[in-house]
């Protein structure tokens, strides 16, 4: 790695970000500017009520503990420094909301224009605020994800201009990967089942092929069952087509036609997993069950992986691993819904401590 002369020591003691703490496995050389936020290390967390219930070790891999609160950090990282070897100037994306916070970010670190397509009236508030805050050009478009991304694919294609970092940038996939080395460098073991939510189905492929690379370098001696998660209302790959019009409260898994389709499918039959759907009911019965029991706080889509594994047999004594995609202040609204917002009272001593029956 070159030397910086104007770091001190201590910055390259911290953890660098999933390139340079995976660097063998990372299609990189040192003519790639690493642009990094520190992406990566995440939060691999014992959960004992799922665990009694499930009569199995279950953890949650809580990926809202990335830089931007979802996994897309592990991808972005390694696609803006791609970009930013190639010169690129300006990057694209379509987005349901955690792609576009996380390319504006890593763009603006780079230095780089990052443009953004999202679905109007589809995009959680937070996600929103993200990428606006970080400095993109956000541009809600009167159609749904699907329509987004084959746009943004003619823009990378015809205006040769333009940098595309939706999961179909084949780098995004590489940074992902790093979920699957985290998890076994902090087990010390593979887990037996791997439970994700599946969207475009670029996260299913990107933790299949890191699990399949540490057992291929030896690391590892075996590998996990994928079970992948769709929504109910967008369920293209448990219906075998494309469902045209998506629908989900869980609005990262609201897509109709995945990008990594066929790359999902092989993951499950290879490792003899499932793909399955849950209800939206089911997702937000899983959310709360999350927050109120095991204390972690995640986005409605995450939740599906949760709730996959509640009505999933798995064997008795088994290793869990459920991918928890992001954090939970993603989607305030859907958060408030699930709740009741308390009425003011006095500001009086007695009015609180009669309230709180003490
Ligand atoms: C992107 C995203 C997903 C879906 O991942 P895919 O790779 O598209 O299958 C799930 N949950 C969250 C929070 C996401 O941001």
């Amino acid at each position: 790695m070159p030397q910086d002369a104007k770091r001190p020591d201590r910055e390259r003691m911290v953890w660098r970000g999933v390139v340079e703490e995976y660097r063998s496995f990372m299609p990189v050389s040192d003519r790639t500017p690493v642009v990094t936020l520190g992406e990566g290390r995440t939060p691999l967390i014992y959960a004992p009520e799922l665990s009694r219930l499930k009569s199995a070790e279950v953890y949650l891999k809580y990926e809202g503990g990335n830089p931007t609160g979802s996994f897309k950090d592990r991808g972005m990282t390694l696609a803006i420094s791609k970009a930013a070897e190639e010169g690129s100037q300006t990057v694209v994306c379509a987005s349901t909301g955690n792609t576009s916070a996380s390319a504006a970010a890593y763009a603006a670190k780079a230095g780089m224009t990052c443009a953004v397509l999202i679905p109007q009236g589809y995009i959680a508030l937070g996600k929103l605020a993200q990428a606006l805050i970080y400095g993109a050009k956000v541009m809600q478009i009167k159609g749904n994800f699907d329509q987004a991304l084959d746009i943004v694919r003619e823009l990378g294609e015809r205006s040769g201009k333009v940098t595309v970092v939706n999961s179909i940038n084949p780098f995004r996939i590489e940074g992902q990967k790093t979920g699957a080395f985290e998890i076994i460098d902090t087990l010390g073991a593979v887990p037996d089942y791997h439970f994700i939510p599946v969207g475009n189905a670029g996260n299913i492929t990107a933790y299949w092929k890191g699990y399949k690379e540490y057992f291929k370098a030896g690391i590892s001696s075996s590998l996990p069952k994928m079970m992948g998660f769709q929504a109910d209302g967008a369920a293209p790959i448990v219906l075998g087509h494309i469902v045209d019009h998506p629908d989900t409260i869980a609005t990262a898994i609201r897509i109709g036609n995945p990008a990594s389709w066929d790359n999902a499918v092989k993951a499950r039959d290879e490792s003899g997993g499932i793909i399955s759907s849950v209800e939206d009911s089911e997702i937000l019965e899983a959310y709360r069950f999350l927050a109120a029991r095991e204390s972690v706080f995640c986005e409605p889509a995450s939740a599906a992986s949760v709730a996959g594994l509640l009505k999933t047999e798995v064997k008795s004594g088994s290793i869990v691993v459920c991918v928890l995609t992001g954090h939970g202040l993603k989607d305030p609204d859907v958060a408030i819904s699930q709740i009741s917002v308390p009425e003011a009272i006095e500001a009086t001593y007695d009015a609180i401590s009669e309230e709180l029956g003490v």
